[in-house]
């Protein structure tokens, strides 16, 4: 048969829409959606005839395949409906996943945002005096209170509170840093570049593994404006190594009269050790140790919504709230509604294990892993088949978002090792479990797929999608 008279066999827009109204389909997806994937489907159709000379598989050889059409309209739309961010488990080892929106708020937390969401709200009203007020005061005076700092300013975040601090405090003047702390955090954040966005002349001083107090001072002109740390948050510099600490640096800022600020990056409100964590820099203690102004995110260790706090002296926070940057890179109602809920939890810290769901995940037992793998081992045999090799065996997690970057965090995950010994069955299976309705995020390493128990809340959803794996596996219908 000639292409043209293939063309020809390709029902009308009319008659697909009357097939898809006998199953309901406009009923269940609206009309437009169902107009737009039958056009669609044509197009698709015609395509296959320009390529192949032949009519897709929906046309049978005397009419349409009406259950085939229906499904490839229903599941067009199916996916149509389905939002571009969805839920998925992260069972990747990294337990703030930059790629995987970092980390899941609190409860207190999901209960303030819906609250101002849904009603209005005292974002800049003072109720005291019925007078404006300022958006950042309330999480001011809760950092005031829990790590001691004379005032504070909240942004979009940690990459946004850096730029303001160094425009605010160094546009067109000189910011001396280590040579050993010029990070580039990914997605283009580089402290030199921040810099130059900043305006600010960048110094750099000592060498790449070494710098001493006797580096800044030289460095130190009359167009200096800063003296600047940045934690080295995912890379570590091992071997002859040194560096100043921030409490020497404020030091000589002190002596210099140059203010001193530190890019924490992470950072934690509580001390991990206590915890059995690997330690990370805590800004009370920097406010402790007399610097200036501290900037950290407030999505990575504090477990928050994406923002970046700037803590420190009164003067300076109240320069960068009248910076004109700041109406550009201030947070909305609801991260700060979220963020607000969340500072809360650091006032009964003793909780925090149960509210903070980052905390409750860095700090679950290994026992309660392994019990988590062995109750899973047998669902996910049913699904995996006779293919793969599964066991619960130890793995190495780490925190993520570049907290603790050669710090591994223990845990336990169940591997699959495809009995064929090939890379594809692992892919294959790989695509399957992010095939779902809530897709299963794992790894594949040394040629098996790791699903890392750390990451793994709600056991029962988790348990019921594979379970829908595993009946779909069944339906599906040969080609
Ligand atoms: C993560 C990080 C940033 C960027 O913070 P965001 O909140 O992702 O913008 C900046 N500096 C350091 C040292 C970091 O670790």
């Amino acid at each position: 048969m000639t292409a043209n008279n293939l063309y020809g066999r390709l029902p009308s827009v009319d008659r697909l829409l009357h097939l898809a109204e006998h199953h309901n389909l406009p009923e269940r997806h609206g009309r437009t959606n169902t107009l737009v994937r039958i056009r669609q489907l044509l197009d698709e159709a015609r395509q296959v005839i320009r390529q192949q000379q032949q009519l897709p598989s929906w046309i049978g050889n005397r009419d349409i395949d009406e259950p085939q059409l229906c499904r490839l309209l229903a599941d067009g739309l199916e996916k149509q409906s389905q939002p571009g961010q969805r839920r998925v488990f992260n069972l990747t080892g990294t337990i703030l996943h930059t790629n995987l929106g970092r980390a899941q708020q609190a409860e207190a937390a999901i209960a303030a945002v819906t609250q101002v969401m849904r009603h209005p709200a005292t974002l800049e009203y003072s109720l005291a005096n019925a007078q404006r007020g300022h958006r950042d005061q309330a999480i001011s005076q809760l950092l005031q209170e829990l790590i001691g700092c004379e005032d504070a300013c909240i942004v979009n975040n940690n990459a946004a509170a850096v730029l303001i601090m160094l425009a605010t405090m160094a546009a067109g003047k000189e910011v001396i840093v280590s040579r050993g702390e010029l990070v580039e955090i990914g997605g283009s954040f580089r402290i030199p570049d921040v810099m130059k966005q900043a305006g600010c002349k960048l110094v750099e001083v000592g060498a790449t593994n070494r710098t001493h107090l006797r580096d800044y001072q030289q460095a130190i002109t009359d167009q200096t404006a800063l003296l600047m740390k940045v934690h080295t948050s995912n890379y570590m510099i091992q071997g002859f190594t040194s560096a100043v600490s921030e409490s020497e640096l404020c030091q000589l800022g002190k002596e210099q009269q140059l203010p001193v600020v530190s890019d924490l990056g992470s950072g934690s409100l509580i001390n991990l050790a206590e915890y059995d964590l690997p330690a990370e820099p805590m800004p009370q203690s920097m406010i402790a140790d007399g610097i200036n102004l501290v900037s950290f995110s407030g999505d990575k260790l504090l477990g928050g919504p994406q923002a970046g706090i700037i803590a420190g002296d009164k003067e300076l926070i109240e320069l960068i709230q009248h910076h004109p940057l700041k109406r550009a890179l201030r947070c909305d109602k609801m991260t700060l509604a979220s963020l607000e809920a969340t500072l809360n939890l650091y006032r009964h810290p003793e909780r925090l294990p149960c509210e903070l769901p980052t905390l409750a995940k860095l700090t679950r037992p290994l026992s309660e892993l392994n019990a988590q793998a062995q109750r899973l081992l047998p669902v996910l045999r049913q699904l995996a088949g006779s293919h793969f090799h599964l066991q619960a065996e130890p793995s190495m997690g780490q925190i993520g978002s570049g907290a603790l970057p050669t710090e591994q965090l223990m845990s336990i995950a169940i591997t699959f090792n495809p009995k064929s010994g090939s890379n594809q069955s692992l892919h294959h299976l790989a695509e399957q479990l992010a095939g779902g309705n809530i897709p299963i995020i794992g790894r594949i390493h040394h040629d098996k797929l790791w699903l890392c128990m750390r990451g793994l809340s709600h056991e029962a959803d988790f348990i019921e999608q594979i379970n829908t794996l595993i009946a779909n596996q069944h339906q599906e219908i040969p080609a």
